[in-house]
């Protein structure tokens, strides 16, 4: 149930409107708007009588909310969800963009990548040190020396930078480095690793797995919001289908459809979404078109020789005339 405080509610009346929630055994999620306060109340599914509530001075109404997710809906805040990278925003009226490697190589590898994207365009540098390979003979990432690499690119650069995170014991360390922690598909639903990233402050990328419906998507979302961090941007990255000609289908429907059900920013992975670099720059405009936030993209000074996802992975050039489409397309459907 979410319970929508009167324009102008006072701080006591808030305050013993979320003591009272507190009484009855729920946690109170505030949302302050410009306007009015709603307190969410998150508990067991046990029905509640608004009326209850509604009582209660300052209070507007309270309302059952129907979906699953409760956080995550557009219900509890109608304004958009603006999520902050070191001072890079998604989810406003500028298209964000996120690019570099898919592992982190080596020192060098990372640095002469990090310094492409940036002068391509790109706001945020990605670099996996912890991979998730579907082998467990392929490259497993460099670990901690990696993120020691990815602090000092952006250090280099500016850039903040995003990196996967695989389980809940590699917090403490990832957190020390990196400036943005992203959920793999495969994780999407490693239930204890969305409570251990909802309990820190960093902004966090959830990326759909790979067989995951939107909802699934939002509910994993919501194991974030409930643990109390509302830095959460949602990631298209394709699904799997019956088509074999692209490693992943591109589910561009989910971006209208999610940014319809939710708040948060969502953006799309054009590279993970195809698997092949000829076809990411024509889903990447597809994607801001459709009214993606923000695009992550992976690039590689030399695919041939990349330890991962070489395949798909754009050379400086290719990511350059990505960013400048992109920009087009963006200006076209009134973003910047
Ligand atoms: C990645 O971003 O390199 C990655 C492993 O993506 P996904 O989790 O979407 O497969
Ligand atoms: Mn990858």
């Amino acid at each position: 149930m979410i319970i929508v405080m009167r324009a102008g509610a006072s701080r006591e009346e808030i305050d013993n409107v979320v003591a009272r929630v507190a009484r009855d055994g729920f946690t109170a999620h505030l949302s302050a708007g410009a306007e009015r306060t709603i307190i969410g109340l998150i508990g067991d599914d046990r029905p509640l009588d608004r009326q209850l509530y509604e009582v209660l001075p300052g209070v507007e109404k309270a309302m059952a909310v129907l979906k699953p997710f409760k956080l995550a809906s557009r219900e509890f805040s109608a304004a958009d969800t603006l999520v902050n990278i070191k001072g890079v925003v998604i989810g406003g009226l500028p298209v964000v963009l996120m690019a570099g490697p898919c592992a982190v190589e080596s020192r060098s590898q990372l640095l002469e990548i990090a310094h492409a994207v940036k002068a391509g365009g790109a706001q945020v540098l990605r670099g996996g040190a912890f991979k998730p390979r579907s082998s467990p003979y392929s490259f497993q990432g460099l670990g901690e020396e990696a993120l020691k690499i990815l602090a000092e690119a952006r250090e280099q650069t500016g850039l903040p930078v995003i990196t996967e995170i695989m389980t809940p014991e590699h917090l403490p360390m990832v957190c020390d480095y990196v400036d943005m922690l992203q959920i793999g598909a495969r994780n999407m639903q490693n239930y204890e690793l969305l409570k251990g990233v909802g309990r820190t402050t960093l902004p966090v990328l959830l990326k759909r797995g790979l067989m995951a419906t939107m909802e699934e998507l939002l509910m994993s979302a919501e194991y974030i919001l409930a643990a109390g961090n509302r830095q959460v941007v949602l990631c298209e990255r394709g699904i799997r289908t019956f088509e074999k000609y692209t490693r992943n289908t591109t589910d561009i429907n989910a971006i209208p459809v999610l940014k319809h059900l939710t708040h948060l920013p969502v953006m799309l992975d054009p590279s993970h979404g195809t698997g092949t670099a000829r076809y990411v720059l024509p889903v990447a405009r597809a994607g801001i078109a459709a009214g993606a936030d923000g695009l992550l993209v992976e690039a590689h000074c030399n695919p041939e020789e990349a330890l991962s996802d070489g395949g798909q992975s754009l050379r400086p050039e290719q990511y350059s005339e990505l960013v400048r489409q992109v920009r087009v397309i963006a200006r076209a459907v009134e973003r910047s």
